[in-house]
């Protein structure tokens, strides 16, 4: 499926593709309004409808994976909520013995998140997943989405990847229109980012379903 001895440099994203999307869809949409509700004197309902308003409004951009931006928006000390749900994070199957394969491959492996540092911190710790990588680019280290294209020409920059001699895979077809149009050569669309909840499929980029499927 992805031809090995022509790459050097794995560009993995974080949630949805090394990691189940549930938690983030649970935390975001379920848990998040129901703190909301409850500090604001609010029903459940009013504060959910009024929050996911308040998300799609920062879609896309550097906002919606701040997590001190919600903190102040909200009033609410969202990283310490997210600590406290730390251990619903959970690994999708076969990311464990594909990271292995990619370091007995002296593949570089590099994580390329929209994620907050301090979200990856904590998901990364819990999940004992740190140790597999290199390097690790948030794209609030750059200041662009990974949706930008800006954002993958100083990726380079700073990553100094080879754009031929690399895999990227994410789970949002989005942010692999723009690595394409920069020019990744290699990439794949990770399906069933969420165990529980159906999210976009693409009809542009191969898909990835099992880690497994990627190893020789
Ligand atoms: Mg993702």
């Amino acid at each position: 499926m992805v031809p090995w001895s022509e790459i050097d440099f794995a560009l993995l994203d974080m949630d949805g593709t090394l990691l189940d999307r549930y938690f983030d869809d649970y935390f975001w949409e379920e848990h998040v309004p129901k703190v909301y509700a409850t500090q604001n004197k609010i029903s459940y309902a009013k504060a959910r409808k009024k929050l996911l308003a308040m998300y799609k409004a920062e879609e896309k951009t550097l906002n919606w994976t701040d997590l001190h931006y919600w903190s102040n928006r909200l009033n609410l000390d969202i990283i310490a909520i997210k600590v406290e749900l730390k251990d619903r994070v959970r690994i999708h199957p076969g990311v464990e013995p594909f990271l292995h394969f990619l370091r007995d491959s002296n593949k570089e492996v590099i994580l390329v998140t929209n994620a907050h540092p301090r979200s990856v911190q904590i998901k990364l710790e819990q999940t004992l997943l740190l140790p597999y990588f290199h390097t690790i680019l948030c794209s609030s280290d750059i200041g662009l989405p990974k949706e930008e294209i800006g954002f993958w020409r100083e990726a380079e920059q700073v990553l100094g990847f080879d754009k031929e001699r690399s895999l990227f895979i994410d789970d949002n077809e989005d942010v692999l229109l723009a690595a394409h149009t920069f020019g990744i050569k290699h990439l794949l669309h990770k399906s069933g980012a969420s165990s529980k909840f159906l999210h976009e499929k693409s009809d542009i980029f191969p898909p990835l379903a099992h880690f497994s499927d990627l190893i020789p």
